[in-house]
């Protein structure tokens, strides 16, 4: 067996023991006599797993009890509609702001529910940098301020958080969840896909706080009703059972490691180290503004693109994988969430100095 670091946006690298650890309980869970894939969602197996993320997750975020946490299904994508539907509550207008591509989906999604106001927008700088937090000014009848506090195809990450007073703020988090401590009392709602920074695809994760649900717009499917999902335990229909198990272990993980303060640490060092290496040569550059670079995605460029296809050709033998960029940046991009390994950072460094000396 032979594994690659994977540089991937998502579906992204798992840690390995997660991984090691669903191999040695795929055929019997515990004694069980069954995989987790073959246990009913109602039964006390499942339920004990189930219960047991939930308090994890809690654990690690210090999510407040007034929050409710559900596991879903259907993607961030199908979050940008459940949101105006749930969060309007008889309001007409939410805030939106953008900074790239994911900002976008979400504004275009909105605007089937309600009138957006895009409060921000960073598109005339090609989405490079962040908006001013001074020049931030809200809606007092939004019912929502919505963001994405890291754009993952730009590279682009929120270095604060806006205050938007009393308008609830909702967080796209797809991207960054559980990659440092996050202080969840000032969000009214986040939500992740989980297959870059939780587990495998097809499970949603929202934290929403309590006095937000309950009045939905008409036309709601029940699976989207917030306030249905949290009364059913996330199991109003079937959940996507083995994603959750999985983002359970990692939350273990997660927790073993030391929790998010740990993880941050690690996770700012491997950032560091990727960027100054960057900056240390016109060989490579980073489009993006220093004051907000991600921890998570970096992209970055080659002074010549003709030596794009050589790179990644080079970098694939290295056994550094998908790290080819976003069509719509170009060059490369680097997804180094919570999974990748430190040493991963350390050999796609040493690569790109390699082939700086060989092409430069
Ligand atoms: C990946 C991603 C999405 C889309 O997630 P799906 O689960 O594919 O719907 C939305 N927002 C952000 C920030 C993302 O990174």
């Amino acid at each position: 067996m032979s594994r690659v670091f994977n540089f991937s946006a998502g579906p992204a690298m798992l840690p390995e023991p997660v991984l090691q650890q669903a191999r040695d309980e795929m055929l019997d869970w515990r004694g069980s006599g069954m995989s987790v894939m073959e246990m009913s969602h109602r039964g006390k197996a499942f339920i004990s797993i189930a219960e047991q993320a939930e308090a994890d997750l809690r654990e690690l975020l210090a999510i407040p009890d007034n929050y409710r946490v559900l596991f879903l299904q259907g993607g961030a994508s199908l979050q940008f509609a459940a949101i105006p539907m749930n969060l309007l509550r008889g309001a007409k207008r939410a805030d939106y702001i953008n900074t790239g591509a994911w900002s976008k989906k979400a504004i275009a999604q909105a605007k089937q529910y309600c009138d957006v106001n895009v409060v921000a927008s960073t598109e005339e700088s090609g989405f490079t940098c962040v908006p001013d937090e001074a020049s931030l000014a809200f809606d007092a009848d939004a019912a929502y301020v919505h963001y994405t506090p890291n754009e993952t195809i730009g590279g682009v990450e929120f270095p604060y958080i806006p205050d938007t007073g009393d308008i609830p703020l909702v967080a796209d988090m797809s991207s960054t969840i559980l990659s440092r401590p996050l202080d969840v009392s000032r969000f009214g709602l986040i939500y992740a896909g989980a297959q870059k920074n939780i587990g495998p695809a097809g499970l949603t994760i929202v934290i929403v706080r309590d006095d937000l649900i309950g009045e939905t717009l008409p036309g709601t499917p029940g699976v989207m009703d917030y306030k249905a999902q949290a009364d059913a335990g996330s199991m109003l229909n079937t959940p996507p059972t083995y994603s959750w198990y999985l983002a359970g272990l990692v939350f273990q993980w997660l927790k073993h490691l030391g929790g998010l303060a740990s993880m941050a640490e690690i996770n700012r060092r491997k950032a560091e180290k990727l960027y100054a290496a960057i900056d240390a040569t016109d060989f490579y550059s980073s489009p993006v503004e220093k004051s907000c670079r991600s921890w998570m995605n970096v992209p970055f460029t080659l002074a010549d693109s003709e030596l794009d296809k050589a790179f990644l050709e080079g970098a694939e033998a290295a056994g550094l994988a998908t790290l080819k960029g976003h069509r719509s940046v170009g060059g490369m991009r680097a997804s180094i969430y919570n999974a990748m390994p430190e040493e991963g950072v350390d050999a796609l460094i040493a690569y790109m100095q390699e082939f700086e000396k060989k092409h430069g």
